[in-house]
């Protein structure tokens, strides 16, 4: 049986160390081995079809502009495969962080010599933005899997005995994850890990919708377009100017989905339909696999050709009740990119008429829509008062008569059903949330990588901001959110509950203000470990929201203050306040307030519920400033509204002030 292509491979040479010692003999350039000379050094040179993958910079990249029929780079490729390779650099460009096609990077240091290799203590290891010595913390790990002659030899081998992108992903996993997808700043944030992730996936895509045809001359379409070669399918890779800009032949899509639900819980039993919306969205990852670039409990991102139906992919969400809000950016493939329906409307905004005609001449188009169940066109009630769709059935339980449609029924019934311990019962219990904001975390990238290249004095630093494409950072900061919660119910498995099993973002715990401060706690430490230059703040795409309330209070209320997290930290307790706390905040609160302030804090709290004065309330403060000096220090170096302090001592430490309304 012939080999299959595993585009997965074709950056394999970025895990090799060229520097090695063992290595100087073999005046190794580059990540890629199409010149290597295999006679001349007795090593077998692979046969698999994976090999060709090694051609994707062919000729300095010249291959990106010549016939995939006559060009002299494609003519050392055999026929049958560049079809495989033609795709796989289309894929590449698609999936790097920032586009390929700009002029190389200009290192800012004093190397003039820029044809010798780059000084060797140059780091090569993957630069995290949110977590920047996260290599360092991998102690004892070094990034390279490949170090030695024998290594080489290997590193070959692999290329031939690999079957499948899911081994060598997994099998190769800790070197992935600590080398970066290009190692020339600023293109080191990345990981080679979630760079190889997406071009595979990618490829396959493109190779499942592309007609091949492979006669006496090869060609190549997708959606009916023939091309000859990379730069016709893709067209200019600039929005701007008047180079470089032309319209391509090939087009895709990025769409954001984000799935809702208009459900509103009645009853414990009723968060099921989360259980149901994990299921649903498991289902969806097996059947659209490659299409997924990356998900989070209620975001997938995808990649998907011209034509594929968005209602078909969704349609099991849809027929449970779901509603699936998405942005869709349709574009050349040289211009395509997840962000990129921030860049149309912004500029649509900005009245920017250069940028926005080319977008117009390249008929790249932006929208936002929104998929919903099918409704009956007449509603007649009563309707369900679960999810306010479907004609709702009476139905008795515990005397309590509820209206509630046959499929909101199905879901409260089914699954496991989570129940509150005995021992909570007439006590308050504390309801918390992580979320991940994705729209958050897109502007949250685009700062902090603007940062990064301010502080490496580079030339024509503004081009490199603007193409900076946010995706594989963005499914790698995913996996370090999912990596936290997980180390997070490691630290808290004892202080809380997880009320659906295989759901890590959803926890409840017996109120005290001792496990309040010790879930906070808890949460902070893995932030630090995880996200520790992500200042935790209102723009902080990762938030932990907590809902305080008796045991009885319905549990729609927690999920209604669940749904939009206003800050990093979220209080709320029940009919009395909700408040947000940053990072530096919440630390400052749990490190310094102490129980004898409370009653000044009440009465600095109440100045302010009267006055609305922030001025009064600073002139009580400098008043006592000598015998309330931990919140005068609290108020005046960190800026906290008496009012949150009060709000967040109310709940840590005076057990009985919750009953004070
Ligand atoms: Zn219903």
């Amino acid at each position: 049986m012939e080999k299959e292509f595993i585009a997965e491979l074709h950056d394999i040479g970025k895990l090799l160390d060229k520097n090695s010692p063992e290595l100087k003999r073999y005046n190794l350039t580059g990540h890629t081995f199409e010149k290597f000379d295999f006679g001349k050094f007795g090593i077998e040179k692979p046969t698999s079809p994976s090999w060709w993958g090694q051609y994707h910079h062919h000729n300095k990249s010249k291959i990106n502009d010549e016939d995939l029929n006559t060009g002299d780079s494609w003519r050392d490729i055999p026929q049958e495969y560049r079809p495989a390779l033609f795709l796989l650099i289309l894929a590449d460009h698609l999936a790097s962080s920032i586009s390929r096609v700009l002029p190389p990077i200009p290192s800012g240091s004093s190397n003039k010599d820029e044809s010798k290799d780059k000084p060797k203590d140059e780091p090569k290891e993957v630069l995290k933005l949110w977590n920047r010595d996260f290599y360092k913390k991998n102690k004892g790990k070094y990034w390279a899997a490949f170090k030695s002659e024998e290594d080489l030899k290997k590193l070959f081998e692999i290329i031939d005995t690999i079957t499948s992108p899911e081994e060598f992903l997994s099998q190769y996993n800790e070197y992935l994850i600590l080398t970066p997808e290009d190692e020339a700043k600023p293109k080191n944030i990345t990981s080679l890990y979630t760079h190889i992730e997406l071009v595979g996936k990618i490829y396959r895509v493109l190779k499942r919708h592309c007609e091949i045809k492979i006669e006496s001359v090869l060609e190549l379409k997708l959606n009916g377009e023939a091309v000859k070669t990379i730069k016709e399918a893709e067209g200019g890779n600039r929005t701007e100017g008047n180079q470089n800009i032309k319209k391509g032949k090939w087009q895709a899509r990025f769409v954001k989905c984000y799935i809702k639900y208009p459900h509103s819980f009645v009853r414990l039993q009723d968060i099921n339909l989360l259980v149901k919306r994990n299921k649903l969205a498991e289902d969806f990852f097996a059947e659209y696999k490659d299409y997924v670039m990356f998900h989070t409990s209620d975001f997938i991102s995808l990649f998907l050709p011209i034509g594929m139906e968005l209602k078909e992919m969704f349609k099991d969400f849809l027929n449970n009740g779901f509603f699936i809000e998405y942005i869709e950016t349709i574009a050349d493939l040289g211009i395509l990119r997840s962000n990129l329906d921030i860049k149309v409307i912004r500029e649509r905004e900005n009245n920017k008429s250069d940028i926005t005609k080319v977008f117009n001449s390249r008929n790249t188009r932006v929208y936002r829509k929104i998929l919903l169940p099918e409704m009956l066109d007449k509603i007649v009630p009563p309707i369900c008062d679960i999810c306010q769709i479907n004609p709702g059935k009476e139905r008795m339980k515990e005397n309590i008569k509820e209206w509630i449609c046959d499929k909101c029924y199905e879901v409260r019934e089914s699954g496991e059903s989570f129940k509150y311990p005995d021992q909570w019962q007439e006590n308050k219990i504390v309801w918390f949330k992580f979320n991940l904001n994705t729209e958050k975390l897109e502007n949250w990238l685009q700062k902090a990588f603007e940062k990064y290249v301010d502080s490496l004095n580079i030339n024509n630093a503004q081009t490199i901001k603007d193409e900076f494409r946010s995706l594989a950072c963005q499914s790698d900061f995913v996996k370090d959110y999912k990596g936290m919660i997980k180390t997070f119910w490691h630290k808290a498995s004892d202080l809380a509950k997880k009320p659906i099993s295989n759901y890590d973002e959803l926890g409840v715990f017996l109120y005290s203000g001792e496990n309040v401060k010790k879930t906070i706690e808890a949460f902070l430490e893995v932030y630090n470990e995880y996200f520790p230059d992500c200042e935790g703040d209102y723009l902080s795409p990762i938030s932990l929201s907590l809902s305080i309330s008796n045991v009885k209070y319905p549990i729609r209320e927690h999920f209604r203050f669940f749904e939009s997290p206003e800050g990093f930290i979220n209080i709320r307790n029940q009919n009395i306040f909700h408040s947000s706390y940053d990072k530096k905040e919440i630390k400052w609160l749990i490190n310094n307030l102490q129980s004898k302030g409370l009653h000044f804090l009440y009465k600095l709290a109440s100045i302010y519920e009267k006055t609305g004065s922030e001025i009064s309330v600073i002139v009580e403060i400098m008043d006592k400033r000598k015998s309330q000096q931990d919140i005068s220090d609290l108020y005046s170096k960190i800026k906290i509204p008496p009012e949150k302090i009060l709000n967040f001592y109310r709940i840590t430490e005076v057990e009985n002030e919750l009953y004070k309304t």
